[in-house]
């Protein structure tokens, strides 16, 4: 496999035109294909335009037809009115307009291509990032939306998806043209909708039918800065990405949250920016075998800000440290014009410095919705045990690559980790025909003889799930397991809760994962692990809560929303626990959301107390 890269970008780039007045120009690919050239990037694929068909992946025939249509029309021909999106404003007609969007299109389908074949494992599109394109629409800039057809593209070779979307704002059109379909994750971090355009992408869109927990939203408020913006990025994509398995990352680099940026709110630095695409690239090394299409999207300071976020991008996923400063035969290339459109002085480094963002461009407030906004999105998505494990120490994310940015490792190298380490498929390790055997407690030695089957709990790789369960186990958690031989095939798992204080709440344990191998479900083991799980913990002197959200499903197979609820409630119950709705913040998001509580016989009044304190805390 060549090392580096694949650079997206050809003549057919810049014809997709609004015109001179429109923010989205191809001025861009100036000043930002040429700091692209001088980080040593070459361009190796030129798009060209997308067939109808493949158009057709996502698109209506109709809308394609209007599309053409308009197409045809020299520019101020009378017969241009308004029709799918396509009118005077934000996504005017021009000439060609169609063969200039399907080639977008073409450019990203034909990465992920180049990806799928083994040609590289990382590309990057920065002509490419229409996320607001809808099924028939146009909206927001974009025409066909060459994003979210790049994942139908790997979908159709049964790739599962995860698509992050850094752009300001809300990556509406991936969402809903993919918000039905569990086998891809949408994840997006933008200004909230209720300051900008397109006034979605609040919490609560979670995904439709079994695909519930899937679309991922973290709005955030005007003057957000840095800091608030990766932490809540570091909050959320990698427990996601390590429990839902895909095979591909599809991520749009938008550069519009830059405190420059003329078209919305928030105050990030290139600095950030490049920190995510980073982050990015350890994800598709440790979840993905490597498989990953950037591509660019928003970003309407041409020539201060698109440029620099392109060459971190790249440097990302080529694997190498930033330089300091910009060249300088590039700042003295572009000068003159970036005073022309009013954007001197050109920045001296590729990083922004501690002058950015300005004070007054930040608010205090603001970074704590942020942090409240990503604790609330963690609760509700992210599966119980990755996030007590994170809280508690027991997991951290690192990522491959993280070691070794010098150049020297060349990327084909890194280790498709968990592909290697997985036991050979689930389905057909554990013989369901053998006699289940209940553990409990479960000890931490009995893991090292024994294999954690697929699918029990998160995470998606069980050697890694198996050193959580072994750490959780040392530090004072109870389990209850399942055994089918050697293979653990059922796991109920609870971690005390120091609720409301110190040594008040030491009679409260969480349960953070409840789960059973699909051979072995549908035979009660869920409610004999949680029954027996109850017993231990009542012997200890312990309540239990449960808390139970969308986020807690099978990753490959979820059953549709309103069943997860429902067999919840009735292990509930069959376990003798109470359920009552989940907290309001919470629920108000995920309406399905649950909570049960088994109070232990001779738990201390104030029990209860601290019990509804720790859950109003979601
Ligand atoms: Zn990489």
């Amino acid at each position: 496999m060549p090392s580096g890269p694949l650079l997206v970008f050809g003549p057919r780039s810049l014809e997709y035109d609004f015109g001179p007045r429109h923010p989205l120009s191809p001025r861009r690919f100036g000043p930002g294909i040429e700091l692209l050239r001088a980080v040593g990037a070459r361009p190796g694929l030129a798009p060209e335009p997308a067939s109808d068909a493949e158009l057709e992946w996502l698109h209506s025939r109709d809308y394609i037809a209007t599309v053409r249509r308009f197409s045809s029309l020299a520019r101020g021909d009378p017969r241009i009115g308004s029709e799918a999106g396509i009118g005077p404003g934000d996504d005017p007609p021009f000439p060609g307009m169609h063969e200039a969007a399907a080639t977008v299109a073409g450019g990203s389908i034909r990465a992920v291509e180049a990806i799928l074949r083994g040609n590289c494992e990382h590309a990057y599109h920065p002509g490419g990032g229409l996320h607001h394109a809808m099924s028939d629409r146009a909206s927001g800039f974009c025409v066909y939306n060459d994003v979210a057809l790049a994942i139908a593209r790997a979908r159709h070779d049964g790739l599962r998806v995860l698509y992050l979307d850094f752009d300001v704002h809300h990556g509406d059109g991936v969402q809903a043209l993919h918000y039905r379909d569990p086998g891809v994750m949408t994840v997006s971090f933008h200004e909230s909708g209720r300051s900008l355009f397109p006034g979605t992408g609040f919490v609560g869109e979670l995904g439709e039918g079994s695909a519930a927990g899937t679309s991922i939203n973290v709005p955030l408020e005007p003057f957000t800065g840095p800091d608030a913006w990766l932490a809540a990025v570091r909050a959320v994509v990698a427990p996601l990405a390590a429990a839902f398995e895909p095979g591909l990352i599809v991520s749009q680099h938008g550069s519009d949250g830059h405190v420059w940026d003329p078209l919305a709110h928030l105050s990030l630095t290139t600095t950030v920016q490049g920190e995510a695409a980073r982050l990015v690239d350890r994800l598709a090394h440790s979840y993905a075998s490597g498989r990953w299409l950037a591509t660019g999207g928003g970003g309407y300071a041409v020539y201060r800000v698109v440029p620099r976020v392109w060459a971190l991008t790249w440097l990302a996923a080529d694997h190498r440290e930033t330089p300091l400063e910009l060249p300088e035969p590039w700042r003295a290339r572009w000068a003159a014009d970036a005073a022309e459109w009013h954007e001197a002085p050109l920045p001296g480094r590729f990083d922004d410095g501690p002058d950015l963002p300005p004070a007054e461009t930040l608010s205090s407030r603001s970074a704590e919705r942020a942090k409240e906004t990503a604790a609330l999105v963690r609760a509700a998505t992210v599966p119980a045990l990755l996030s007590v494990a994170e809280d508690r120490g027991w997991w951290r994310f690192e990522g491959e690559v993280s070691g070794t940015w010098s150049g020297a490792a060349p990327a084909a190298e890194a280790p498709p980790a968990a592909e290697a380490a997985r036991p050979p498929l689930g389905d057909a390790a554990p013989q369901a025909a053998t006699a289940p055997t209940l553990v409990v407690p479960l000890m931490p030695a009995i893991l090292d003889r024994t294999r954690l089957a697929r699918r029990v709990v998160a995470p998606a790789d069980p050697e890694a799930a198996t050193s959580i369960l072994r750490a959780a186990l040392l530090d004072g958690a109870t389990a209850a397991a399942t055994f089918a031989g050697e293979w653990l095939v059922g796991l109920a798992l609870a971690v005390p809760e120091p609720l409301g204080g110190a040594g008040a709440g030491a009679g409260v344990a969480r349960l953070a994962a409840l789960g059973v191998a699909p051979e072995w479900r549908r035979r009660g083991v869920a409610t004999a692990m949680l029954t027996a799980l109850i017993g231990e913990l009542d012997r200890a002197g312990r309540s239990l809560v449960w808390l139970h959200t969308v986020a807690e499903r099978d990753h490959l197979d979820p059953l549709p929303r309103a069943l997860r609820r429902e067999v919840a409630e009735r292990l509930a119950r069959y376990s003798a626990m109470t359920t009552s709705p989940a907290p309001a913040r919470l629920a108000s998001i995920d309406p399905d959301a649950l909570v049960a509580v088994h109070p232990h016989a001779a738990a201390p009044e104030e029990t209860e107390a601290h019990i509804r304190e720790w859950l109003s805390s979601f």
